[in-house]
């Protein structure tokens, strides 16, 4: 396993974070409490010491989950990413970064999570209805009450994080980036570089496209996002999986791994710190030696992004999965704005 330090802290972590949002269940179609905390015990043995979660997973079950399987280990041996600033109410979810939101949001996590602090300490989204400087305070409050030991945003744009950074630090940032969902790389990334802080790309396998596993017939079930998701409706999904194919077919033949192992790793050699890997069964970190100690030169990344734009030139991104705004939650409950 390779390991990475965060700027401004003393965490060095797994560069490979399992990513617990389907263990949760909600918007992906149920999940098994025993299988997903037996596949967070096979990253352990794997190296892999690094979870990220959220209250909003299951509403509080994937941080119940991480809690119970992380529960006779060592706390210094694991590091925990979970996230502040999404309220939940009548089934309908929205953002609240408020000072009296964040502040609750703690307590309840460390209570799932059973543990006195967080390792990393996310705003899981901005949130245009409260002051950028009431949210970074209290974050910053929390950091040196020594409840987190880092701060992170989620989805911020680069202006976003400089106004939050008039008012506190910024260790870590979480954005969605993989080969299919390349909007990062243009201004976060960079800046990110440049001002320090560790970048913790989620969604490595675009919510499994980039796995292997899809095929044009493969079935989602009850309230699995895939089932909204652009990507995954045709006939959008053929071309995405004939993009997958082709990259498969390429790591094969370079490398002889596949398109998982090629997905995450490429996510790592792009400079991002960190790739967030979703999981909630063992089996399906079987492959994560494969995706450490190699690297890809300037002429594989050439060719990959050949096969990127022969197969989608015109690229969707993941902004169907943002949250809305409190005003908006509302309005769409009592069926204002569809
Ligand atoms: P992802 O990592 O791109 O994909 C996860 C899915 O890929 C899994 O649920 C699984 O789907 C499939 N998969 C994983 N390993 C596999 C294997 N070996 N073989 C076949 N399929 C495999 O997507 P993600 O979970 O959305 O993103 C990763 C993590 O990032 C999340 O869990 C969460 O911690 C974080 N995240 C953060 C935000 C944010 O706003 N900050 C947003 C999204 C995600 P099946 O189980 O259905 O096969």
């Amino acid at each position: 396993m390779e390991y990475a330090s965060i700027s401004g802290t003393d965490i060095r972590a797994s560069r490979v974070c399992i990513g617990t949002w389907a263990m949760g269940g909600w918007m992906w179609g149920g999940s098994d409490e025993m299988e997903a905390a037996a596949a967070i015990r096979a990253g352990l043995e794997k190296g892999v010491n690094f979870i990220d979660t959220a209250p909003v997973y299951g509403f509080g079950a994937s941080e119940e989950i991480v809690g119970k399987a992380i529960s006779g280990i060592a706390r210094e041996k694991v590091f925990i990413s979970t996230k502040a600033g999404i309220e939940w109410k009548d089934g309908r979810v929205f953002r609240n970064a408020s000072r009296e939101r964040i502040l609750k949001e703690i307590d309840d996590s460390l209570r799932r999570l059973m543990t006195d602090y967080i390792d990393i300490y996310h705003v899981h989204w901005p949130d245009p209805l409260v002051p950028m400087e009431e949210t970074a305070r209290t974050m910053a409050e929390l950091l040196s009450r020594g409840k987190i030991r880092a701060i992170g945003v989620s989805n911020f744009s680069v202006r976003q994080m400089d106004e939050f950074r008039k008012t506190a630090p910024i260790h870590a940032c979480q954005p969605p980036y993989n080969l299919f969902e390349r909007g990062t790389e243009k201004e976060v990334l960079p800046y990110c570089k440049q001002n320090g802080i560790a970048v913790l790309a989620y969604g490595s396998l675009c919510r499994g496209l980039l796995s292997g596993r899809m095929r044009p017939d493969t079935a989602f079930e009850g309230d699995d996002l895939r089932k909204i998701d652009p990507k995954f409706q045709q006939p959008l999904y053929g071309r995405y999986l004939k993009a997958v194919d082709e990259l498969d077919r390429f790591a094969r033949a370079r490398y002889q791994k596949g398109v998982l192992e090629l997905a995450i790793r490429w996510v790592l050699d792009q400079g991002a710190d960190f790739a967030l890997w979703g999981v909630r069964s063992p089996r399906q970190l079987d492959r994560v030696e494969g995706t450490m100690g190699w690297g890809l030169d300037a002429e594989a990344k050439k060719e990959i992004e050949e096969i990127l734009k022969r197969n989608i030139p015109s690229p969707t991104g993941p902004e169907f999965m943002a949250p809305p705004r409190a005003p908006e939650a509302a309005a769409a409950s009592k069926g204002e704005n569809g």
